[in-house]
């Protein structure tokens, strides 16, 4: 008897070693050093397509994503954080009415708008995000405030709104965001919605074109940075909140392996915890920055519920790789690296 609890002793340990050690860490595939600095962002990815999208559409989109890039590449250059890079870049695109975050942000069913965002220092694992508040005008900003400034990690609706104004956060009016064109969009998608053309997120109709604006970033010091800032779905009801302010769905920045922030179809993100997946890809299985993107959002994503869920992200690992991944018609997205070389896309390659 004696003999047989020993022997069992024995085979549970060399079991549990074994376990433990398939938790370890693996060593995370990623090109050498790439850049000291360097900067990533996107503004939504969707039906965006070259044969849709006038030629003065298309320059006023660069000449407003090499805009928000180059405040985070100023920043980066002069030996600033990351956090204040991937903050100050959104501001950018949150001010600007082509994006839907801020200004011009999209509509719900009730025709106002509700903003979500998140940030995330790779450094500390710490993050801040808010969601659906309706009259901060910058709400990256809110949630830096969050982070920084409180115990917690994510704040909403109204009591987010008096923290905001507790903080010095500019308030706005809620009509400061309302564009004559997410209007315009609303009804259309309510239209269609009556009609039963489209399902509620139809890549095809122009309206649920995303827009969302996000951003990641590795500073001179080695540090990652992540964030996001958004207005959600168009014609969105009963206080939905999407992944953007989700930290491991919309944003996720971890130094040891990347910085990530997404854009798409918000239910399936938060479902398949986007963000974090291509980070414990890195961290578990040793995937490049690339190859970890590239299974999350061309083989795993799609396969989340059954009508294929889209989207995409950017990202930026320790050693300055970088990865734009989509599975959509188009995503907005710029880079910057140490050099001050700007890369701009829009379509599929
Ligand atoms: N992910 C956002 C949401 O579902 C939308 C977007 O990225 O455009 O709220």
């Amino acid at each position: 008897m004696k003999k047989c609890i020993f022997l069992f002793l024995i085979v549970s340990i060399i079991v549990s070693c074994k376990n433990e050690s398939q938790l370890e860490t693996e060593t995370i595939k990623s090109n050498p050093k790439q850049a000291e600095f360097s900067i990533i962002i996107h503004g939504g990815a969707g039906s965006i397509r070259r044969d849709n999208m006038s030629k003065e559409k298309e320059a006023e989109y660069r000449q407003k994503l090499e805009e928000a890039i180059r405040v985070g590449y100023d920043i980066l250059k002069a030996g600033g954080t990351s956090l204040d890079a991937v903050q100050k870049t959104i501001n950018v695109l949150e001010d600007s009415p082509l994006f839907n975050a801020g200004k011009g942000a999209v509509l719900t069913y009730e025709g106002i708008n509700e903003h979500d965002a998140s940030i995330m220092d790779g450094k500390t694992l710490n993050a801040g995000a808010s969601a659906g508040t309706k009259t901060v005008k910058n709400p990256i900003n809110l949630a830096r405030a969050v982070m920084d400034n409180s115990p917690h990690v994510m704040l909403s609706g109204f009591g987010a709104e008096t923290f905001a104004a507790e903080q010095g956060l500019k308030i706005v009016e809620s009509n400061y965001f309302l564009t004559e064109k997410k209007l315009k969009s609303l009804e259309r998608v309510k239209a269609s919605e009556k009609n039963k053309v489209a399902s509620f997120y139809n890549e095809d109709l122009q309206d649920s074109k995303f827009g969302t604006v996000g951003c990641a970033a590795l500073d001179k010091h080695g540090n990652l940075a992540a964030g996001t800032s958004t207005g959600g779905m168009t014609n969105k009801r009963w206080g939905r909140i999407g992944d953007s302010p989700i930290i491991g769905a919309g944003t996720y920045a971890n130094n040891n392996t990347c910085a990530v922030s997404s854009t798409g179809w918000g239910e399936f993100f938060i479902r398949g915890m986007v963000a974090h997946d291509i980070s414990a890809l890195m961290e578990y299985k040793g995937f490049s920055l690339k190859e970890a993107a590239k299974e999350v959002i061309q083989n795993k994503l799609p396969n989340i519920g059954d009508q294929g869920a889209t989207g995409g992200i950017v990202a930026i690992d320790k050693n300055g790789n970088m990865a734009m991944e989509f599975n959509t018609q188009g995503m907005f997205r710029a880079t910057m690296n140490d050099k001050g070389e700007l890369y701009i896309g829009m379509f599929t390659k």
